[in-house]
């Protein structure tokens, strides 16, 4: 059954991101290795061959940097690690550039930030731009800036930049390659009985506990991460295939053939703005709710009335992704508020009907609309 999935489902995806890791663009102890660069080149134009877009997030900056400035293991401390990033990055983009080059395609290069994602209006001629250069039949490579990536505004690896770069992109498949096959029961080096999951239908906190638990496949492959890239990618209606980049083709993946494994994609798929505020954005303020407004948004999937809002947290102004929480504190969901902290705290705990009059505009009848609130 899992296989007739694979072969309607994936033959069909038309924009494609490809995630390439460092293990399979560098030797153990730093230094690009060539031939695997060229072998991911040709499965890519391939893939266009077929009249699909591919846009490809690489790692491989820092490693290819070891090579160059005489380190055999990766530097601890942070600002090396970002002088290793910082001339490994040409380097690779340079192989890249020769190797897409012969083969007659131009590559762009994106070095971007989680602040560049967070960002709407960034995030949004990002878009703008990919779109551009993919009707120029150009190919853009992705890597994140790590030069200026301080813990707060770093994506913090590439799994997630891959799916962020997914959720702009509004695409259809998310492949992440590295050097191992994909999902497994247990820890394959552990467990002689640890098998290969084809295909996972949604990403529950068991599959999460597959990937993170101690001595798992996480410690071995940093499966947590991919499985992290994976739920977001595939909430938001993108199928996404983890498989190794070392024996398998990215031909026969996007084909459907039985390679890695599999993360179904929800049925309904998120445009990118959607995705923007359900997975990207960083809610700015808080709006606490009584326990009616808990159940209508989450029960009966309502939109948020002010009448159940008792309390606000944070400046915000109006079109600004805001958290939701209960009584206790826990998290609902978030969503975008269609009004500003101030005026949220005069309307909290009124009827709707009074909004107009007490914010003195018109204005909507919800606090925040259903279409753009997202529950936890
Ligand atoms: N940006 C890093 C590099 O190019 C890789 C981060 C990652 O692989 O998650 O070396």
């Amino acid at each position: 059954m899992s296989q007739g999935l694979r072969e309607r489902l994936l033959p069909s995806c038309k924009r494609v991101v490809v995630k390439v890791g460092t293990r399979l663009l560098t030797h153990e102890h730093g230094g690009l290795a060539p031939s695997q660069l060229e072998r991911v080149v040709d499965q890519i134009l391939s893939l266009r061959g077929e009249g699909r877009e591919v846009v490809l997030v690489t790692s491989g900056a820092v490693g290819v940097g070891m090579g160059i400035l005489g380190y055999a293991t990766k530097p601890k401390a942070l600002a090396e690690k970002q002088a290793c990033a910082a001339v490994g990055q040409i380097r690779l983009m340079h192989a890249y550039d020769e190797a897409f080059g012969r083969r007659g395609v131009a590559i762009a290069q994106y070095l971007l930030t989680a602040e560049d994602f967070r960002d709407p209006e960034r995030f949004g001629n990002i878009r703008r731009t990919t779109d551009a250069l993919l009707k120029h039949g150009v190919v853009p490579v992705v890597n994140e800036n790590d030069v200026v990536g301080t813990a707060e505004i770093k994506v913090g690896d590439n799994d997630r930049l891959s799916a962020d770069v997914c959720h702009f992109l509004e695409a259809d498949l998310l492949v992440i390659l590295s050097d191992i096959d994909g999902l497994y029961t247990a820890n394959p080096k552990t467990h002689a009985d640890a098998a290969l999951i084809p295909v996972v239908l949604r990403v529950t906190p068991d599959i999460e506990s597959l990937a993170g638990g101690a001595g798992s496949v996480a410690s071995t492959g940093g499966m947590i991460t991919k499985i992290v890239a994976a739920k977001a990618v595939t909430e938001s209606g993108s199928a996404c295939v983890i498989a190794n980049g070392f024996t398998s083709d990215l031909r026969e993946i996007a084909a459907g053939a039985p390679v890695g494994t599999l993360f179904l994609p929800s049925e309904k798929k998120l445009g990118s703005r959607k995705r923007w505020i359900r997975f990207v954005s960083t809610p700015k303020g808080v709006l606490v709710l009584d326990d009616g407004a808990v159940k209508a948004v989450r029960d009966r999937r309502s939109s948020l009335l002010p009448a159940g809002i008792v309390r606000v947290e944070g400046g915000f102004a109006s079109g600004t992704v805001v958290e939701m929480r209960d009584l206790k504190g826990k998290a609902v969901g978030r969503g975008l508020a269609n009004f500003s902290a101030v005026e949220v705290s005069r309307i909290a705990g009124r009827p709707s009907g009074e909004i107009q009059g007490i914010v003195g505009h018109a204005a909507p009848q919800e606090v925040v609309h259903r279409d753009n609130l997202f529950l936890v």
